[in-house]
């Protein structure tokens, strides 16, 4: 598994991977959330201190793995509810990084009430963006980055890189994975 897999609107996958996925929980309609083995053990282990940290805010998963057919899905039930808006909140199938295995969409549950998009003011979350790197993780598309990722600011996606080194200097050096994926062909030519 190449954990540093670029996957977005000019790098799309033409073929699911073949991955060792395990189940990392259910989300809110309680159908199970699966990730990529790796990715999956590091976010339950994420998962199991932050919550530990802050029982009255848990963190909960919402959307890990998606099958190139399940993204298709998903747009064709947004494009009937909502027409073309839906372009704008439901990436193309092919160009989701959920397609990876790697990517999870976290929810909170604050004080008992679910709040599937967190606005990423919680204290949960500042904490995640504080100690995400510990566990090989980055916040995937971080304010301010929306003209390099493609998109909007996500408070609620993380997604795991493999090593906490590295996640360390992405986010000491603010740097996103496609800043960081162009840095190193860069220097490899
Ligand atoms: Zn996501």
């Amino acid at each position: 598994m190449d954990y540093l897999i670029l996957v977005n609107k000019e790098n799309p996958l033409y073929t699911n991977l073949k991955l060792d996925l395990i189940k990392v929980g259910k989300n809110h309609d309680n159908e199970y959330v699966y990730m990529e083995k790796l990715a999956g053990l590091s976010l339950m282990r994420m998962l199991d201190d932050v919550n530990k940290l802050f029982p009255f805010e848990k963190v909960v998963v919402n959307s890990g793995y998606r099958s190139i057919s399940k993204q298709e899905e998903i747009l064709k039930y947004y494009l009937e509810k909502e027409g073309s808006k839906a372009y704008e909140r439901v990436a193309l199938p092919k160009t989701s990084e959920h397609h990876t295995g790697l990517a999870i969409d976290v929810s909170v549950i604050k004080n008992g009430i679910y709040i599937e998009d967190p606005t990423g003011i919680e204290e949960s979350l500042k904490w995640l963006y504080e100690n995400a790197y510990k566990y090989g993780f980055i916040l995937r598309y971080p304010l301010g980055k929306e003209s390099i990722c493609g998109y909007m600011y996500e408070p609620w996606h993380f997604r795991y890189i493999g090593f906490s080194k590295l996640a360390f200097e992405m986010k000491k050096n603010n740097l996103t994975l496609e800043e960081y994926v162009l840095e190193k062909n860069k220097s490899l030519q």
